[in-house]
């Protein structure tokens, strides 16, 4: 079946609620306005600690492809950094592996309707999770903002001259990156249960949302994600996010998604 346009979506979405996909109507979108009011403060969200590479070299894309047919515009892509070497977090007792972080902007979160200029995504895998376990990917968000004095990690990646401008030209090679300077500490976070931003074979899960195409014309993405964001916010200078909003000019963020009644847990340990 060939779908496209806003309409067939929909009827996708009815075939497949009518076939029992469980999240065929997209109940669990991302991203969200976290609405401080409504947050739900909590003891029992489990501690995440990080145990991340300090000298990892990253292999940095974008995964814009230009030669795609059908074309997936460029508001779905991203830079990507895939670190070399083990790094993973603990959540409690479960242990998600790190895949990659990407970037976004302006961010994608939003806090009180407020958003920033940028957003980073840690995106990790549930260590030995099904494909289309729900919970099977856990995302940490940071919001970064614009920082005159920042001389982060980051700088490392957008300061090179010449950023990939599409998933023609090749990959950055990044040395001695050191993953643990990127991150605020994570015993200040908000939680909860959402899904991929961006379109994604990821899980090769078809009760995900079926192909890239599929994806795009239901505007569902795969509802899989458990989301931390951060409260504490990253810095980066105003030339480091001017390299990043160049390579995106009309963006690559996702409009906020309606809650369904879901839950937001402020986590602070
Ligand atoms: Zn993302």
């Amino acid at each position: 079946m060939n779908f496209t346009g806003r309409r067939s979506g929909a009827i996708l979405a009815i075939a497949m609620a009518l076939a029992g996909g469980a999240y065929a109507e997209g109940v669990r979108q991302s991203p969200i306005n976290i609405d401080k009011k409504d947050v739900v403060e909590t003891h029992y969200q489990p501690h995440i600690t990080a145990t991340y590479q300090s000298n990892a070299t990253l292999s940095v894309v974008n995964t814009y492809n230009p030669n795609r047919t059908p074309l997936v515009n460029k508001e779905w892509s991203t830079l990507r950094a895939t670190p070399s070497g083990s790094s993973y977090i603990m959540v409690g007792n479960q242990q998600y592996d790190l895949l990659q972080f990407h970037f976004h902007t302006p961010s994608e979160h939003k806090v009180n309707e407020k958003g920033a200029p940028m957003e980073v995504h840690f995106v990790h895998l549930k260590t030995g999770a099904l494909p289309c376990d729900p919970e099977a990917l856990l995302v940490i968000g940071a919001m970064i903002k614009q920082d005159s004095d920042a001389r982060g990690e980051l700088s490392k990646i957008f300061d090179v001259r010449n950023l990939p401008q599409d998933s023609t030209q090749p990959a950055l090679t990044i040395t001695n990156f050191d993953l643990n300077k990127v991150l605020p500490k994570l015993d200040d976070s908000w939680r909860y249960s959402g899904s991929l931003t961006a379109p994604s074979t990821f899980t090769n899960c078809t009760a995900q949302g079926g192909s890239i195409d599929d994806q795009l014309s239901a505007d569902i993405f795969p509802e899989n994600v458990q989301w931390v964001v951060l409260t504490k916010q990253i810095g980066m200078s105003k030339r480091q996010i001017g390299a990043f909003q160049h390579l995106f000019e009309e963006g690559n963020s996702r409009e906020t998604q309606p809650l369904n009644g879901r839950s937001v847990y402020r986590a602070h340990h």
